[in-house]
């Protein structure tokens, strides 16, 4: 005889809410589902454990059936199983009391969209995709009656005895019109892939168990050796290259937090890395939507996190505020800077092969949280266009005897591309500089933070200027050119040059130098390199076009012979040094290339 009955709750229509509300996550009901399974499954275990469940355990994977003809999804378990008492009680009280609670939450939202995050339905999430649904469960104490439960989505039920001799629960889903693309094994495949990977029991899907119950993460580190790290990357991210190392997070108190994180080798595309971390609530898949308890820095490695105490049903901005989901990304902020710095303790020469990777975590680390930056001080890498490392001390102590200028300010040269700047870094290198390579999207900022802690440090690019200028000393040059000889020498460079954006001033460097020289300022410079890497509130230098500083070498031969030369030569050899300059930074192309050519020939025609 079915017994009939009255789920007790206040909302009246409580499914039509729940689906509006969790419409574009109606895929999480296989979660709830299976890891209730779960759940029932390990309860069993450790009553077994605990003797207070004497019988066999036998097999104990949950299995995920799919028949499309009676339009079915049936997840069965051999867990604790419940009687008809146990079915009303958590069932028609219990998890209804959470979707009820859910409701009166959000209902007045009036976007559903603002409820980001997964609101742990529990069983009742089943109704998403259901119009009725079954239980039919026998508890795992002797001498109980299995009891089959139906309910059609109203508030009513009916609950009957079952044929069931085994231990277990059947949940049966009897798949709603709106639904039945989760009839699709190969949907369910997917679902199955993405929410169930780790679960701590096997699931068993068209006779194949999905997933893997023990993953490394919640292994001890000791347990574990390098392979079985890599072959975990491998499992989470097939096709990928070897990540550079990992730290493995095990901490207990004052939250509970395991996981693996990865440093990956960094791709130009920034986008295709992000979103990589997968946070899991006791193996539950959950979201790969780390922000808030990842620091954003950190945003680009990849791997696990497992914490229960991420609360999971909320939204967005109350994550933000939670206390644990603090305390957490705090915790492994500083969980990755003592790494870093251990590796650099132990294996300098390994962190420094390995520094091109991970440079751009820490710059961006040091950049964003004071906290890493001062950890991070003693550990982060320059690198000179030597390929040399040093820290940032170091490299202080390395250049200060010759890099001091007049007001005892400690001045560090860069270059940002090396094949470019050559001609500039070489003549740095002729005076005793050193030259560090700061070519990174990322060091246009980190150059600006360098300044701003460095004291009585400032950094130029080695083409800012004329090598006498970029470390300025008290020692005055002499020019050999008289005031009228200057400026002459300066109306036939403005001539042959014909720029308003070239400024031509005349120079007294060393005979040995270069005979004209195109700088940009380095203020300029650093301006346009912002607005590049999308520094903000520099867009009213868009439409400015670049603007160069041309210094003529008063003391070169090349600048006597011009005013010597003919009236009608004087502007084509100004021209063709300047083109020189030009091309020695990769400037000269296309129709001035061209003509640059044509004259060089005929030069030499002449000589
Ligand atoms: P939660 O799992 O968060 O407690 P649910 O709504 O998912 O909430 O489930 C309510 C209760 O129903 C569970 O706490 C459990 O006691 C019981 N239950 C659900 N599924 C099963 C199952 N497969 N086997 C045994 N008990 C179950």
């Amino acid at each position: 005889m079915a017994e009939k009955g009255n789920i007790s709750i206040h909302t009246e229509n409580i499914f039509p809410i729940i689906k509006k509300f969790l419409y574009s996550d109606h895929e999480i009901f296989l979660r709830e589902l299976v890891s209730n399974a779960v759940d029932a499954t390990q309860k069993l275990k450790r009553l077994s454990a605990i003797g207070e469940f004497k019988g066999e355990l036998g097999e104990l994977k949950v299995k995920v059936k799919v028949d499309k003809e009676k339009k079915q999804i049936t997840i069965s378990d051999r867990g604790i199983g419940m009687t008809a008492e146990e079915i009303k009680k958590y069932i028609n009280q219990i998890a209804f009391s959470g979707a009820t609670e859910f409701v009166e939450k959000y209902k007045d939202k009036p976007e559903p969209n603002q409820i980001i995050g997964h609101f742990g339905l529990g069983f009742y999430s089943a109704f998403m995709v259901a119009d009725t649904v079954e239980i039919i469960s026998k508890s795992y104490q002797d001498d109980t009656q299995a009891a089959h439960w139906t309910c059609d989505g109203s508030t009513e039920f009916t609950i009957a005895e079952a044929d069931k001799d085994d231990r277990g629960t059947d949940i049966i889903l009897n798949i709603a019109a709106d639904s039945e693309e989760f009839l699709e094994e190969a949907r369910l495949q997917t679902i199955l892939n993405k929410y169930c990977k780790f679960l701590p029991v096997e699931v068993e899907f068209k006779d194949e168990v999905i997933n893997n119950p023990s993953p490394i993460w919640t292994k001890q580190p000791a347990d574990l050796t390098d392979e079985d790290y890599k072959n975990f990357y491998r499992e989470l991210y097939p096709f990928s290259e070897e990540p550079l190392f990992w730290i493995h997070l095990n901490v207990d108190y004052p939250f509970n937090l395991t996981g693996i994180l990865y440093f990956p080798k960094v791709k130009n595309d920034f986008e295709l890395q992000k979103n990589k971390i997968q946070l899991y609530s006791r193996q539950v898949f959950i979201t790969d939507e780390v922000k808030d308890v990842v620091p954003e820095f950190l945003m680009l490695l990849h791997g696990v996190l497992d914490s229960p105490d991420i609360p999971l049903n909320v939204s967005r901005s109350f994550l933000q505020a939670d206390a644990n989901v603090k305390k957490i990304n705090t915790y492994i902020t500083r969980k990755v800077a003592d790494k870093l710095s251990e590796i650099f303790r132990n294996d300098r020469e390994g962190f420094q092969s390995k520094w091109n990777d991970i440079g751009l975590f820490v710059k961006y680390g040091m950049l964003s949280d004071d906290k890493f930056y001062e950890k991070a001080r003693n550990f982060a890498l320059v690198q000179s266009v030597d390929e040399k490392f040093y820290t940032l001390d170091e490299y202080k102590e390395y250049v200060q005897a010759n890099q001091k200028d007049r007001n005892d300010n400690l001045v560090l040269l860069y270059a940002t591309d090396t094949e470019k700047q050559h001609a500039f870094v070489e003549a740095a290198k002729d005076r005793g500089y050193d030259v560090l390579k700061l070519d990174n999207m990322i060091d246009p900022h980190f150059i600006g933070l360098l300044e701003q802690k460095l004291e009585k440090t400032t950094l130029k690019r080695v083409d800012s200027e004329t090598i006498d200028k970029l470390v300025e000393k008290d020692e005055v040059k002499e020019s050999v050119l008289s005031e009228d000889e200057k400026t002459k020498l300066k109306e036939v460079y403005e001539k042959a040059i014909n720029n308003t954006n070239m400024h031509v001033s005349i120079e007294p460097l060393s005979p040995n130098d270069s005979p004209v020289l195109v700088t940009m300022p380095e203020f300029m410079r650093r301006m346009k390199d912002m607005q590049r890497t999308g520094g903000g509130g520099m867009m009213f230098m868009g439409g400015m076009p670049d603007t160069y500083n041309v210094s003529i070498n008063a003391n070169h031969p090349i600048s006597q012979r011009i005013l010597n030369a003919a009236d009608d030569r004087k502007e084509t050899i100004a021209k063709q040094a300047f083109d020189l300059a030009l091309l020695s930074q990769n400037m000269l192309s296309g129709p001035a290339l061209t003509a640059f050519v044509k004259r060089s020939v005929e030069l030499i025609e002449k000589e």
